[in-house]
């Protein structure tokens, strides 16, 4: 499965210009077999998903939301039902006391953890400490800063996400956060798993398992040169 984890669409999301059969269009055009709509602080509720998912039948469509936190940081949850938590600034600490009870069925991942800063200090660990997985590629991350290796796009801050990895059992995700048609499949986890049933079942999938990164480099190129967000 090819799947990208954190994308916006224009309907919750007023920083994206992305219309969500656009989003679905382009995901399919690149090869994606799965995406997950991450709005900030809003989740898509089923019956909306189902409705967009039904013009799309070769693409899997999974809810999420994004939430800004009182620390600062950003971090993208995945699993069904997250409305309410998700609906108001929260620390850390609230947000995990919120889903205790079915923390097993909620992946969560810090989103481009060194964007807004390059410190390594006890907030972000605090974050860290408390999420299932980090993203170590995407869109904005390399729009801030970045190398190329042969084709390939990384970020220019190694030494920052190795010292966010080290001691903690993170799955590293690799997504778009495409807020833009030409962000869209630039980059994409591959899973040797076919895409899950639902969100609580991707949710597991992505605890358990550690993605290989797919870039397409051509269309990142002309996405990063092409700077708009
Ligand atoms: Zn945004
Ligand atoms: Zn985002």
């Amino acid at each position: 499965m090819r799947i990208d984890c954190h994308t916006h669409t224009r309907r919750y999301s007023s920083c994206s210009s992305l219309e969500p059969e656009e989003l679905c269009q382009l995901a399919l055009h690149q090869n994606l077999d799965a995406i997950v709509i991450t709005e900030h602080h809003v989740q898509w509720q089923p019956s909306e998903i189902s409705d967009l998912a039904g013009q799309f039948p070769q693409l899997r469509i999974y809810a999420g939301m994004e939430v800004t936190l009182r620390e600062g940081y950003d971090v993208v949850m995945i699993g069904k039902e997250l409305r309410d938590v998700g609906r108001r600034l929260i620390s850390i600490a609230e947000l995990t006391t919120a889903l205790e009870d079915r923390r097993d069925e909620v992946f969560l991942f810090i989103a481009h953890p060194f964007r807004f800063s390059k410190r390594y200090g006890s907030r972000i660990q605090h974050v860290l400490d408390a999420v299932d997985g980090i993203e170590m590629n995407s869109v904005n991350i390399l729009r801030a800063q970045h190398r190329r290796i042969g084709r390939r796009y990384t970020p220019d801050d190694d030494a920052l996400y190795l010292q966010a990895n080290r001691g903690r059992d993170l799955t590293r995700l690799y997504n778009t956060d495409a807020h833009t048609p030409n962000a869209v499949g630039t980059i994409m986890n591959e899973f040797e798993a076919p895409p899950p049933e639902d969100e609580t079942a991707l949710a597991r999938l992505l605890a358990s398992h550690q993605p290989c990164e797919m870039q397409d480099p051509e269309l990142l190129k002309l996405c990063l040169d092409g700077y708009s967000y």
